[in-house]
């Protein structure tokens, strides 16, 4: 049993993202070693239940046998200037890159620009996904894939470019580019629905919010979609459950969006879960408990998550 002991910590981030500039974790401990409780602060208990799961599976140390020891991951281009895009990939070591777009305040051609000096920085046989996060109605992804495709000197898929299921399964009809779904799969009633209305060609899953490890191999074996495994902003340790699954994963074609230690200014592992060579190794790093100290959020924050604890368990009861 894992008991109901949290250790909260408060990690700055290097720069803002998803609007937050300190992200708070609880981790717990069990038999099998540390697990990652992490969702975002907005999430009540019912959303954050499936996100509890995940972290006491990783506590018990039940997770699948891996079939594989390293996991191709990509790199993440966030809404920068081309130049400091380039810079970032070059730097990231990686053969994959993922870049935000569809940005409020921004254009179309900023974004095109961006994918271009993406393209030089990673060469031709580099892969460019993009990411709009469901932000474009069906025309304008239509026309906006296109365009991004030209600049990226082809694109390896579009992740969630517009908000509904029904929309990315008109969208997959009328472009070339492969459709990714994501917020479809983690945020639905019905994950399947993407299935059902063949609205994918890959499916995005998060551990955290789809329920650990197990629960997201049943996922992936029942949507029948190449999977690509992405993270919710953990610490090394929460990052490891997305490892773990995508090293258990039978088929793995696509690099993994799990290279998001390094948006967090510090982390509780003595070797941090940082890509090399594009790649992260597949195991559990050893929490330091200097860093534990070192980063451990004051006791308000600790009572908060406390209280947060307990009303998923009193809806688990109910
Ligand atoms: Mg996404």
């Amino acid at each position: 049993m894992t008991e109901d002991t949290l250790t909260v910590l408060s990690i700055p981030m290097r720069t803002r993202f998803r609007g937050i500039t300190e992200r708070e974790v609880a981790l717990l401990r069990g038999p099998g070693g540390w697990g990652e409780w992490s969702p975002f602060l907005e999430y009540d208990a019912r959303v954050a239940a499936p996100w509890l799961r995940c972290a006491e599976e990783a506590a018990a140390g039940d997770w699948p046998e891996p079939v594989r020891d390293q996991v191709p991951v990509n790199a993440t281009v966030p809404v920068i200037e081309p130049e400091r895009a380039f810079t970032l990939v070059r730097e990231s070591g990686c053969a994959t890159a993922k870049v935000k777009v569809a940005d409020p305040g921004t254009t179309l051609g900023q974004d095109a620009d961006r994918l271009s000096a993406v393209r030089d920085a990673l060469g031709p046989q580099g892969r460019i996904r993009v990411d709009a996060n469901g932000l474009w109605g069906v025309d304008e992804a239509v026309a906006a894939i296109r365009e991004l495709d030209r600049a990226a000197a082809g694109l390896e898929y579009v992740e969630q470019p517009c908000a509904t299921v029904e929309e990315l399964a008109l969208v997959r009809r009328k472009v070339d580019v492969p459709v990714a779904a994501d917020e479809s799969i983690r945020r639905a009633e019905d994950p399947y629905r993407v299935r059902d209305l063949e609205a994918a060609d890959v499916a995005v899953l998060k551990v955290q919010p789809l329920g650990g490890v197990r629960a997201c191999l049943r996922i992936a074996e029942d949507i029948g979609l190449p999977v690509v495994v992405s993270s919710a902003l953990e610490t090394s340790v929460g990052i490891a459950a997305g490892v773990a699954l995508a090293a258990a994963l039978p088929e793995l074609p696509y690099a993994c969006g799990l290279a998001t230690v390094a948006l967090l200014t510090d982390d509780v592992a003595l070797e941090p879960l940082l890509p090399v060579a594009g790649r992260l190794p597949v195991g559990r790093p050893e929490v330091d408990p200097a860093a534990l100290e070192r980063l451990a959020a004051p006791p308000e924050r600790v009572e908060h998550w406390e209280r947060r604890l307990a009303a998923v368990r009193q809806d688990q009861r109910s």
